[in-house]
């Protein structure tokens, strides 16, 4: 018998869970303003709202915690992180922010004017937001394969370069000043980006003389999917993928509370040091100075090791075996699930799902709705509430995709509570016939609304 894949950890503490009735959740549900972010963290049984923030560091970083120099200026933690990002991504420069959104605000600030067009896989929410936010434009160069979410191909997350050429050709290089590739891309479903491709996107770059940045927040996971996946790279090691990943970008932003494995923290990284000087004023202006940025010393500790845990393969090989084997069981009940399984959540096509509610009613909100309803289990919305208004007309914008997302945390659920979530899904699918009604939205902000509106039941 070929021996299963198993949690490449044993567990030392635990956190205590709690499971609810149906009378209660409807109630909190109701009270949230169906807003799944409303909920309180001891309403949810299952948390699978996101992967970001909410791993469990290993004893490692635990014990680097206790080791941070709190220092304002020159700290050893500084080096030390300094030392473990040139390490794993090769960059010499680099600086500290507290989360990935804050590695943004800071390279756009340096990088983007009004009026620019910034081209990329599907942009992340906070990316697209902080692009539009200085009036620039996001525009989204993701191959055709990718919104197939039953096409099994393995780089769904790749740049179509003949659309990126295009964008570049038809536009001047003053307007472009960077391309950001996502990796893993999380917007078009955790789908991975070719190291083929990589090479391709630097290599029309360079002949526009372009800048490439990777959103790096699932770089590792990314690094994994190219090992299994990739011809040429199964005997490399993922750190030595990752080296040559980021060797075809000119820098990287990362919210380090993805595959870093912190519950804060971020940084971005440079090639140049012309751009690093230009973004460190920023750095101080919003972060802090540029030997904590915004970070204590003990975080940047923990993320330093938390770089060395998240490349390690034994860590990727369960972790992502984790998030298929609940999409596996998904699947085998029929349920339409995106497939290639991404790496580090499992996508529910809502459109097909729930057919019987129009997308005017925001199906992936509905979705996620019910599920919690069913079983406390908390996924997101990755779908028309999401996808704000344009900025231009003030319409609602209507993704191809309506997603409901289930994020799992790293090394923090057993598979046990992955059979408990599937058996959620599965008994709301049992009874999709009779979800007949969605939402309809109240109240919302002006950007990133689907953090905090508020919705009624249609
Ligand atoms: C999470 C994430 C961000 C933003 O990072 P925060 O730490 O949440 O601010 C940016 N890009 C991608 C791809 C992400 O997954």
């Amino acid at each position: 018998m070929k021996l299963p894949f198993a949690e490449s950890f044993k567990i030392k503490m635990v956190e205590p869970i709690r499971r609810s009735t149906r009378e209660e959740r409807e109630e909190w549900i109701k009270n949230a303003n169906y807003n799944l972010f409303n909920l309180r963290s001891n309403q949810v049984f299952v948390d699978l709202l996101t992967d970001s923030g909410t791993g469990a560091m290993s004893d490692r970083q635990w014990s680097e915690m206790m080791l941070g120099d709190e220092s304002y200026a020159g700290a050893s933690s500084y080096y030390k992180l300094k030392n473990a990002i040139k390490h794993i991504t090769g960059f010499d420069y680099f600086l500290p922010t507290h989360q990935g959104r804050a590695a943004e605000n800071v390279l756009f600030s340096a990088l983007i004017k009004e009026g620019d067009i910034v081209p990329g896989n599907s942009h992340f929410d906070t990316t697209k937001a902080h692009i539009e936010f200085r009036k620039s434009q996001a525009v989204d160069c993701t191959i055709d394969e990718a919104f197939d979410t039953e096409l099994d191909y393995p780089f769904k997350g790749n740049i179509d370069v003949n659309k990126l050429e295009k964008v570049l050709s038809n536009n001047p290089k003053e307007k472009i000043p960077l391309i950001i590739v996502t990796v893993t891309c999380n917007t078009s479903g955790g789908q991975p980006v070719s190291m083929k491709n990589m090479k391709e996107v630097s290599a029309v770059a360079r002949k526009y003389g372009i800048p490439v940045y990777y959103d790096s927040a699932r770089f590792a996971e990314n690094a994994y999917f190219i090992k299994m996946r990739e011809e040429g790279y199964g005997n490399t090691s993922i750190r030595d993928i990752v080296k040559e990943m980021f060797s075809y970008a000119d820098g990287m932003t990362m919210s380090s509370k993805k595959d870093a494995i912190v519950n804060m923290g971020g940084f971005i990284g440079f090639r140049h040091k012309e751009v690093f000087d230009k973004a460190s004023v920023y750095n101080i202006l919003f972060e802090g100075f540029n030997t904590y940025g915004g970070m204590s010393g003990r975080d940047m500790n923990a993320l330093a090791q938390g770089l060395y845990d998240g490349t390690e393969f034994d860590h990727l090989e369960s972790r992502i075996g984790q998030v298929a084997f609940l999409g596996q069981m998904l699947r085998d009940k029929g349920i339409p699930v995106q497939y290639p399984f991404g790496g580090h959540a499992i996508f529910v096509d809502a459109k097909r799902f729930l057919p019987n509610i129009p997308k005017e009613e925001y199906v992936a909100q509905t979705l996620a709705v019910e599920l919690y309803i069913e079983g406390g289990v908390r996924g997101v919305e990755i779908g028309s509430i999401m996808a704000d208004r344009d900025p231009v007309t003030g319409q609602n914008r209507y993704p191809d995709l309506e997603l409901m997302r289930l994020a799992i945390p790293r090394r923090t659920y057993t598979n046990d509570h992955m059979r408990y979530v599937a058996a959620a899904i599965i008994n709301v699918f049992e009874r999709r016939d009779k979800i007949t009604k969605g939402l309809k939205i109240v109240k919302e902000a002006p950007i990133l609304r689907h953090f905090t509106v508020e919705l009624e039941k249609v």
